[in-house]
């Protein structure tokens, strides 16, 4: 097949220091960029070598184009995605898909009836690290699963403390942004999610936004005919020295992946049961975002899948949002 030609919705930080790069090594052209700004698509064109820049969606959707990667602000995503996915092109989106679950669900929906694939911009379950776990609990090696722990709190780089923080910009807060990547991580390992509670503040002097940096989520999961199991989160942009990790507990044993929740590959895999604690060699060699890019592309060609599909991508916002409603709330929330 030959090489996918990509256009790129947004003129984000993403796109520059990852995946116009991971495009460009999955065998893809980047074509051009829209942004809302000629200036940044510009900037943007003229730094990574793009040929077309555009401020108008319409003009990008009509260049000779395979596929689009929206990278805008959260808010965007829906009806950007949904207007390429009407122009008959693939889309890989950046997380969360929309801001509702009605808004993912037919986003889901407009893909499938179009044929076309539609992919969540999750990068961490196509982790070599994160595979592995998977491929260690489904095969029994910790015996029955009982819960989960994932630390994710890190500092927001200085460059990106604008939109996310704003109390009022639809989208923002570090639940949708970070929250919703352990939920990808979390749903393919512990099944289904029933439950979340939350709870989120706001901690940073820096944070003029005013909008929550911090959240700690408890979410319930359920496997048909097997005992409920625990996970919990805990999210920041407020932390500038832990590392971050990921633990399985389960009857016969535990796994810890220490580095797991971060943009590179590299992180540790420790396996202990009653014979012991062991170190499980991963191949790390390959970078996240052309993992995740590969694999669209398998999906496109059909002799493969998305590291994340549009419905991964839709079930991890189901858990966002419900973590969200429950801070805000106070209370539990069920998810249906
Ligand atoms: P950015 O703030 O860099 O970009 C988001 C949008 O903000 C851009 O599309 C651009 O709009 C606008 N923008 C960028 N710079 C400026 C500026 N100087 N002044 C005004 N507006 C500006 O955000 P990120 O790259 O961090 O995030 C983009 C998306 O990617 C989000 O949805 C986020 O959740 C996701 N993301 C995913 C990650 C992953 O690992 N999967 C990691 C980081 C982010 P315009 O296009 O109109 O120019």
């Amino acid at each position: 097949m030959p090489a996918l030609k990509w256009g790129l919705i947004g003129a984000s930080d993403i796109a520059s220091t990852r995946v116009i790069g991971a495009i460009r090594a999955s065998g893809g052209d980047v074509v051009g960029v829209c942004s809302g700004s000629g200036a940044r698509a510009r900037e943007l064109a003229t730094s990574h070598g793009l040929p077309h820049a555009t401020t108008d969606l319409d003009e990008l959707l009509g260049w000779d184009i395979d596929a689009v990667y929206v990278s805008s602000t959260n808010a965007l995503h829906f009806e950007q995605a949904c207007r390429a996915l009407k122009a008959g092109k693939h889309v890989l989106c950046e997380k969360p898909l929309a801001l509702s679950v009605d808004d993912a669900t037919a986003m889901v929906d407009l893909a499938g009836q179009q044929g076309l694939v539609l992919a969540a911009n999750h990068h961490l379950p196509g982790s070599p690290l994160h595979a592995k776990v998977r491929e260690l609990v489904n095969a029994g090696t910790i015996g029955t699963v009982l819960s989960a722990k994932i630390a994710h709190a890190v500092l927001l780089p200085e460059r990106l403390r604008g939109w996310r923080l704003g109390q009022s910009t639809p989208g923002s807060g570090v639940i949708l942004d970070i929250t919703c990547h352990d939920a990808s991580v979390l749903n393919p390992l512990l099944g289904t999610p029933r439950a979340v509670s939350a709870v989120a503040v706001q901690q940073a002097d820096w944070n003029a936004g005013g909008q929550e940096d911090s959240a700690m989520t408890v979410i319930e999961y359920q496997r048909p005919g097997q005992r409920p199991v625990l996970a919990q989160t805990h999210d920041s942009f407020t932390v500038g020295y832990a590392k971050t990790s990921l633990e399985v507990h389960g009857t016969e044993g535990t796994i810890q992946v220490v580095d797991a929740m971060t943009q590179e590959t590299e992180g540790q895999l420790v396996l202990t049961t009653a014979s012991g604690s062991q170190t499980i060699d991963v191949d790390c060699s390959e970078d996240l975002y052309v993992i995740g890019l590969r694999a669209f592309v398998s999906a496109v060609e059909g002799t493969g899948v998305p590291a994340a599909s549009g419905r991964d991508g839709l079930m991890a916002l189901k858990v966002a949002l419900a973590a969200q409603e429950s801070a805000h709330s106070g209370r539990t929330v069920h998810i249906n």
